[in-house]
């Protein structure tokens, strides 16, 4: 068989020590990698590359297409973005597939069912990264939601769970309170679970999906959730099955995938030698069934079943009842060399069959129905005269006229105007809406000339949002309590 070109970036704080050990079991279980090295992260980071990722790792990355990679520290601050986000984002890794199980009564767990594989979209939702400080007091981050990026990630999970044996996804939102957005995703996940007849599926508001999968696990298959519940919830999910350091991910996208641990650098034991190599060799054994070495990926995920069985653990999962023999990182890594060629005796043992990676494509274009502009949302940093909305409201209420009437005055979501309640806490962020009388379809220019008036009144407008019909459809939410 040639050898698959693969790119591998050790990383920080551990990355070099679990990175070694990773690569010697694959190695020794006869994968056929041509490896280029890249150097990304923190060192990359010092040099004054605020990206991270210098032009020659990324030559690497498009020639391979694939990456195996350690984890990487961000530093705090100075501007710095995470490398992982504009991986995921520059390459459309749009999914981010994390199994969890748990090794009971091998690996000490309160949890001895767990077997859950959640699916992250990777690439939308607060992770957009747009954010402003907007006045004195308030900033804020854009959550962005397409209906691309939530079919994608909801076809991949049905499918995922089809090719994989899976009987039901749960897809988590907020979308009791994120209507539109979360509302989105909760609706595109029911439409794709109707072409998957032969899977159940579910749906559950976050707060108690993450509360239930905190406590009873077992009630879980497949979860599909936007990029920020996602996160959250996999690491509370892998920690339930006794360590952060056992679960590995695949990021996946149509041309390019990665693949790592799903923990982070972990700076407090770099460079003891004493961390755990699971979480990235599972990430490696996703890769090796990605790149169709299915007999490499199997024979490892059975010999390392077979190490924790036999209870040589590394310290972070070693416990007096349940292991035998307390184990540094290489010599975990030989622990599993040995055992090459074994299966578990009573863990189940893995077969992986040859797939076809799972390719999902926009397919259900979404109908372009009749968009027309019927208002603004004028956002003004205000800071006068008690902060008294019924003064504010006044105030703007002469700025009327050229189809556009101040209806309505929010902060923070609340509406304070008309009708303030003198309880309600106010900011110095004020939301004015404007809107046509009868929701009546407007022009730009009635915008700009509406916006020329706050000017000459002296008002500071931070920002505007344009209120959109789309036919019967409006396209955006009422302010809190209108
Ligand atoms: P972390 O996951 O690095 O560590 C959390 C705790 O778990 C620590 O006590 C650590 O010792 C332990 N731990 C983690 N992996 C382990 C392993 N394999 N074996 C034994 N113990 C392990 O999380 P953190 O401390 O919040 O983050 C440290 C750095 O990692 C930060 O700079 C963060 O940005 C980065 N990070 C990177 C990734 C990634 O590259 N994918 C993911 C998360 C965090």
């Amino acid at each position: 068989m040639s050898k698959v070109p693969i790119t591998v970036a050790y990383g920080d704080g551990i990355g070099p020590e679990i990175m070694a050990a990773s690569l010697r079991i694959l190695e020794a279980a006869g994968a056929q990698l041509a490896i280029e090295t890249i150097e990304i992260g923190e060192k990359i980071f010092l040099t004054g590359n605020t990206s991270g990722i210098p032009e020659k790792a990324w030559e690497s990355i498009k020639r391979t297409g694939i990456i195996y990679k350690g984890p990487i520290t961000t530093p705090q601050g100075g501007g710095f973005k995470s490398i992982n986000v504009t991986i995921r984002k520059t390459l459309g890794l749009y999914s981010n597939v994390r199994p969890v199980m748990s090794y009971y009564p091998f690996i000490d767990t309160r949890f001895h069912k767990v077997d859950i594989v959640i699916i992250r979209e990777n690439e939308e939702d607060l992770y957009a990264g747009i954010e402003h400080r907007q006045t004195h007091e308030v900033y804020q981050t854009l959550k962005l939601i397409s209906r691309p990026g939530s079919e994608r990630i909801n076809r991949y999970a049905f499918e995922y769970a089809q090719q994989n044996g899976r009987k039901k996804v749960t897809c988590f939102t907020k979308d009791n309170i994120m209507k539109m957005t979360d509302g989105l995703f909760h609706k595109v996940f029911n439409e794709i679970a109707a072409q998957y007849p032969e899977i159940e599926h579910e749906h559950k508001i976050i707060d108690i999906g993450a509360a239930r999968a905190a406590t009873r696990p077992e009630d879980f298959d497949v979860i599909v959730m936007p990029n920020l519940y996602g996160d959250v919830v996999s690491d509370i999910v892998a920690e339930l099955t006794g360590s952060v350091g056992l679960a590995g991910s695949a990021n996946v996208g149509d041309k390019y995938a990665m693949f790592e641990a799903i923990h982070g650098s972990a700076p407090d034991i770099a460079g003891m030698g004493i961390a755990n190599p699971s979480g990235l060799l599972l990430g490696g054994v996703m890769m090796m069934v990605h790149i169709g070495q299915n007999d490499v990926a199997e024979k490892v995920h059975n010999a390392w079943l077979k190490t924790i069985e036999d209870g040589i653990h590394t310290g972070d999962i070693y416990r007096d009842s349940t292991s035998k023999q307390r184990v540094n990182t290489e010599a975990f890594a030989d622990a599993v060399i040995e055992r090459l060629g074994q299966t578990p005796q009573q863990l189940p043992a893995v077969k992986y069959s040859v797939s076809q990676p799972i390719r999902v494509t926009y397919q259900q274009k979404f109908p372009h129905v009749k968009k027309e502009l019927v208002g603004v949302d004028l956002f003004l940093h205000w800071d006068q005269q008690g902060r008294d909305p019924n003064i504010i409201g006044e105030e703007l209420s002469k700025l009327n006229g050229d189809h556009l009437q101040l209806i309505m005055i929010t902060n923070r979501g609340q509406k304070v105007w008309p009708a303030a309640f003198s309880e309600t806490f106010n900011t110095d962020h004020w939301r004015c809406r404007f809107m046509s009388p009868g929701e009546m379809p407007i022009k730009h220019h009635h915008i700009i000339s509406l916006l020329q008036r706050a000017a000459n009144a002296g008002y500071d407008f931070i920002k505007t949002e344009n209120l959109y019909m789309f036919e019967e459809e409006r396209g955006f939410s009422l302010g809190q309590g209108q």
